[in-house]
């Protein structure tokens, strides 16, 4: 099955994304994860990449689509992979549309900005296996450390607050026409993501089965 996960920054997409990976053996494949993991080269092209990461803006659409068709190269695609993060611009769903056929779009809704504020300046990531914590919801049982492998726990640069609302205003702008260009194709199907992560996944789970 190829599906997309739409939906505003702080929405639970990755969260939730891990687990229904594992419910239907197949990747997840977060461009998100992928600009991070090019950071750590240390080359011109990374330090660019961190500074628009950084101010929440979004990385240049033919870069990002050239990205998402070498990670789509890889065998173990075969079986299908949920997006997590991609397409995030029309042009981006465009160049995709040429590529490959998606079986669902997933949009997950978060009635309101301040959720999200919430969600992701709490949200803290182990540095060595990339769990995700929340200090409210799902906080460590260490402070600071991963419960599942002891690594140090981060806070990324984009979830500072005045990133986290230049992220809600580009979502809004680039992404959030997405919606609609899905919903025409009859791709397109809505859940709440506002509730916990285990509730967001029974809907999925609903929508898949
Ligand atoms: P994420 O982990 O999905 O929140 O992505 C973190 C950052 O990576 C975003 O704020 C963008 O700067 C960049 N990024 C991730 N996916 C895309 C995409 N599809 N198009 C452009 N930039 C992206």
């Amino acid at each position: 099955m190829k599906l997309i996960f739409l939906g505003p920054p702080g929405a639970g997409k990755g969260t939730v994304a891990a687990d229904v990976c594992k419910k239907l053996n197949i990747p997840q494949i977060s461009t998100g994860d992928i600009f991070r993991e090019l950071l750590k080269s240390g080359t011109p092209q990374a330090n660019e990449i961190k500074s628009i990461i950084d101010k929440g803006e979004l990385i240049p659409d033919e870069m990002t689509v050239q990205i998402v068709k070498n990670r789509l190269s890889k065998d173990d695609v075969k079986d299908g992979y949920i997006l997590d993060g991609f397409p995030r611009t029309i042009p981006q769903a465009e160049a995709f549309d040429k590529i490959e056929k998606i079986d669902l779009v997933i949009n997950f809704t978060v009635p309101d900005d301040s959720i999200i504020i919430k969600r992701l300046t709490e949200r803290r990531i182990c540095k060595k296996c990339g769990a995700i914590y929340h200090l409210t919801n799902i906080p460590p049982k260490t402070e600071g450390k991963c419960d599942k492998c002891g690594g140090d726990l981060y806070t990324r640069g984009d979830d500072e607050v005045d990133a986290v609302k230049n992220r809600l205003i580009v979502y809004k702008s680039q992404t959030a026409p997405l919606i609609a260009y899905y919903t025409e194709k009859g791709l397109l199907k809505d859940i709440d993501a506002s509730v916990n992560p285990k509730d967001t996944f029974k809907q999925i789970e609903k929508l898949i089965d």
